[in-house]
């Protein structure tokens, strides 16, 4: 039944769509758009359309910039000979946030999870693998504590290791099941400064 003009329920349904988002969420943010000055809704809907538009993969580390190479792999100032490995961009800025890792980065975009049918094809696993044929000296597993963050760990241990270079993985003071992005900064760099070589 449409209690909203069908405007409003179109607004609510695609709101809905976003992750974490429920119904009342949704109604709740819809209404509040409602009530925004125009100019603010414009700006909001820009944002994001520009976003998506202008928004890409860093061709070296997949992270998400505006630009072919992220600032981060455009650095002359970071080691490029080590490559923390980490599931998504937003774990890639919780370790930037630390300040003290001066290594560079690649994003994987997800884990390995059999359960939901996400095998090693499905994440930036061959392109990790392409970068090692460079010169790199250690390659630091940052993948969350879960499950699928430990098969794939596991799962780049054994690719790189026949490759002669180094790995290792963050230590397990990241609380278990912990997503990186909601660990406090002082966690992140114990749990880098205590990686073990697997
Ligand atoms: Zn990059």
């Amino acid at each position: 039944m449409d209690y909203y003009s069908s405007k409003i329920t179109a607004l609510i349904e695609e709101l809905g769509r976003l992750p974490g988002i429920g119904v009342k969420s949704a109604q709740r943010l819809a209404f509040h758009i409602i009530n925004l000055p125009e100019e603010q809704v414009t700006r909001l809907s820009q944002s994001i359309v520009e976003a998506k538009k202008n928004v890409r993969y860093c061709t070296e580390c997949f992270t998400l910039t505006d630009k072919e190479l992220c600032p981060i792999c455009s650095s002359q100032k970071r080691n490029h000979n080590i490559i923390m490995v980490v599931e998504t961009t937003r774990d890639l800025a919780a370790y930037e946030r630390t300040g003290k890792y001066e290594g560079v980065y690649h994003v994987l975009h997800g884990a390995i999870s059999p359960m939901l049918g996400i095998g090693p094809n499905d994440i930036k696993l061959k392109e990790l693998m392409l970068r090692l044929q460079g010169d790199i000296d250690e390659v630091i597993i940052a993948t969350n504590s879960s499950l699928e963050g430990e098969a794939t760990a596991m799962y780049i241990s054994k690719l790189v290791k026949p490759a002669g270079i180094k790995v290792t993985r963050i230590a397990s003071g990241v609380p278990v099941g912990g997503d990186l992005e909601c660990t406090d900064e002082v966690t992140l760099l114990r749990a880098l400064e205590g990686r073990v070589e697997l």
